[in-house]
């Protein structure tokens, strides 16, 4: 299955206004039911106009006081995040999320 096949959405900071995309997390269907949502944040938000440096003090997502998962690639068919998310302890999909692909 690719993420792309489970309604992929970023999210941004609550109150984010600004044209330039930048996103704190991601979204998606939960890969055993597809009847739940699943929510990671990111520990490197996906910042392509650097907007982070420009209009803010220095932020870091672990101001959120989540969970952050490392990522790489900024879209949904390149996106690798680690460790595995796990969502079992709620009876609910674990694996890998490597390449737009869910493992
Ligand atoms: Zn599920």
């Amino acid at each position: 299955v690719k993420l792309t096949d489970l309604n992929p959405k970023f999210f941004t900071l609550g109150h984010w206004a600004s044209p330039h995309i930048f996103a704190i997390g991601l979204t998606f269907d939960c890969p055993c039911c597809r009847d739940r949502r699943l929510a990671v944040f990111f520990d490197t938000p996906i910042d392509p106009d650097n907007v982070a440096k420009t209009f803010m003090e220095p932020w870091t997502p672990t101001l959120l006081n989540h969970n952050l998962w490392k990522r790489s690639g900024d879209t949904f068919d390149t996106l690798t995040l680690t460790p595995s998310i796990d969502a079992s302890a709620h009876g609910h999909w674990h694996g890998f999320i490597q390449n737009g692909e869910i493992r």
